[in-house]
């Protein structure tokens, strides 16, 4: 059985973007590969300008997100990755074998060195700790995004190298599962779904929320009257219908849109209706860890340990392979 390892940054509550491209399907991954492991990727979070206090805030706010959303501590292990030392410590090993040009090249760390006075090295450091993240559980599956098949190249090419200099096949090449959702386009149509653009619907967010965000967003720019045809290929309120709605509504969306049948904000609302009816388990689910945030805690201890377990028995080895132990 394959194991499955994914990480995912400590940004508060889940929005639909990242529920919809990577969350979503983490928890039915749960079920068809027991033992998975899902991290919220902490470390990861530091590399920028941060305040320790919002960041406590969001390791939590994710935390509780994940298992709202259906993760179950049950079936896999969910933990913070700052509760793994190991991690660190891999990375400083592969940072040994890693080309500092490979680094330079990775289209992440150019975009977002370009945006920065001084560049911290960690930010140059950081897909080497991503290939550590999945190499220490020596991982052969990661559910990713499109954006992250560099990265897990990286992964793949470091495995082979470490390999080849210690004359083993320790670690296994890790395979990209591709998300079945393709990535999510804000409310303005315009760029990815991202908290810091605030384009986002949240996931705990009420239906009235819902439809206050839903109503002004972006749609056929050429759909400019009611009476206008419409092209539901190009309308991101279709890409939601997909994620959304059932396959009977999805192609009576299609008709309607194509043939003026009906206005964007009838559309709109059959489209609230399904988003409603998915969310308001999850929020439920939310406010009940409010009130019962030992929950989380006991879940992120049982996932670190579980992790911890795992790690150190890999650092055990690859110390013997390295000549790093007694
Ligand atoms: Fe988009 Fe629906 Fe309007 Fe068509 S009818 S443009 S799919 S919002």
């Amino acid at each position: 059985m394959a194991r499955i390892f994914s990480g995912i940054q400590p940004s508060g509550e889940l929005h639909i973007g990242n529920y919809l491209g990577a969350v979503k399907n983490w928890v039915q991954l749960q079920e068809t590969h027991p033992g998975a492991l899902f991290c919220v990727v902490d470390y990861h979070a530091i590399t920028g300008a941060y305040d320790p206090a919002v960041l406590r805030a969001r390791r939590w706010g994710m935390a509780k997100s994940l298992l709202a959303a259906g993760i179950d501590p049950a079936k896999c292990a969910l933990f913070m990755q700052s509760d793994v030392p190991e991690h660190t410590e891999l990375s400083w090993i592969f940072t040994t074998l890693t080309p500092l040009g490979d680094l330079e090249r990775q289209t992440q760390f150019k975009d977002k060195s370009s945006k920065v006075e001084s560049i911290p090295a960690g930010l140059l450091m950081y897909p080497v700790l991503q290939s550590a993240d999945i190499l220490l559980y020596r991982a052969d599956s990661v559910p990713v995004g499109e954006d992250q098949i560099q990265h897990l190249e990286l992964a793949r090419d470091t495995a082979r190298k470490w390999n080849a200099k210690f004359g083993q096949e320790y670690f296994p090449e890790p395979k990209p599962l591709l998300t079945p959702t393709r990535r999510i386009m804000g409310l303005d149509g315009q760029s990815k779904m991202s908290k810091s653009l605030g384009n986002t619907i949240g996931l705990m967010e009420t239906d009235d929320e819902i439809w206050a965000k839903l109503r002004p967003a972006m749609t056929d720019p050429q759909r400019v009257r009611k009476t206008d045809v419409g092209r539901p290929e190009v309308c991101n309120i279709f890409q939601l219908h997909k994620a959304f709605s059932s396959a009977e509504t999805v192609a009576h969306v299609d008709a309607q849109c194509r043939t003026a049948g009906w206005g964007c904000m009838d559309c709109k609302k059959v489209l609230q209706e399904g988003m409603v009816q998915e969310l308001t388990p999850i929020r439920r689910r939310a406010e009940m860890l409010d009130t019962e945030p030992q929950r989380v805690l006991d879940a992120l201890a049982s996932g670190a340990e579980t992790a911890r377990g795992i790690a150190r028995e890999t650092m055990r080895e690859v110390r013997g392979y390295m000549g790093l132990d007694a």
